[in-house]
């Protein structure tokens, strides 16, 4: 039975499939296509075209007006959910690393998108470590998208208060579920330094699923990506 099960599965090459979706992809905006290429130049990490793809649908989807993410690097992503969501859609972005996060101040100057409510970019970036950043936001389910794209290791110790402070019917969106595949191995075939995160991703993921609150859908875009949905 299985056999015939492994027949009908469409595996192609990762590799083949990425490119093959980047070549379909119109291009994005020009501010954004700058910045992708300029975060790639300095090594900066930014979410892979298959994740903007599933990013762009969910946010055109769900119209969120309140996005909270976890990770902002240099902006990109935040820059990218601003430009695809309702003008008037407020981001809060968490950055720990003091560098990254003065970048990122500058790209929202620079590219952000002015409301015409108050004059600023709508997009605030609030520097310091998550978990205590996100245990001082206290307006409980106020969020209607929470993008998780920090530390890998560090997810499970995000998720309470992503949970918390998901609305009824929002979503939450992790990116690098799989790392390269290596989610995927048995933990004795991973590299001893990658053991831990391995466990970690693991275990977060089986929380993900296990979550009542939660309905999580496990997809292989990009590094792999969960959509969980608030109930
Ligand atoms: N979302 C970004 C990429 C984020 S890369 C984009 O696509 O444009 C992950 C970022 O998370 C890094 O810049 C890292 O410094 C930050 N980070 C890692 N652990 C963190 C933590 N505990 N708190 C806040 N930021 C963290
Ligand atoms: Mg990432």
């Amino acid at each position: 039975m299985s056999g015939d099960r492994d027949k009908r599965t469409i595996s192609p090459d990762p590799e083949r499939m990425e490119v093959f979706i980047e070549a379909m992809t119109p291009p994005g905006p020009v501010h954004l296509q700058d910045l992708e290429l300029e975060a790639l130049a300095a090594g900066v990490p930014i979410i892979r075209p298959q994740t903007q793809n599933l990013l762009r649908f969910f946010l055109t989807m769900k119209r969120p007006s309140r996005i909270l993410e976890i990770g902002t690097a240099v902006g990109f992503s935040a820059l990218f959910m601003q430009h695809y969501a309702p003008a008037e859609c407020r981001i809060i972005t968490i950055e720990k690393d003091r560098v990254r996060a003065q970048k990122a101040r500058e790209n929202f100057a620079r590219y952000g998108r002015i409301s015409t409510e108050d004059g600023q970019t709508g997009i605030t970036l609030m520097e310091g470590d998550a978990i205590e950043v996100l245990g001082g936001i206290r307006e409980d389910a106020s969020f209607d998208l929470v993008f998780m794209d920090a530390a890998k290791g560090q997810y499970i110790r995000f998720l309470p208060d992503a949970v918390r402070l998901l609305g009824s019917g929002g979503l939450l969106i992790t990116d690098n579920i799989l790392q390269e595949g290596e989610v995927l191995s048995s933990r004795f075939a991973v590299t001893r330094r990658n053991r831990t995160i391995h466990a970690r991703m693991r275990t977060y993921i089986r929380a993900l699923m296990e979550e009542e609150r939660l309905e999580t859908l496990l997809l292989p875009t990009g590094d792999g990506a969960a959509v969980s949905l608030k109930k």
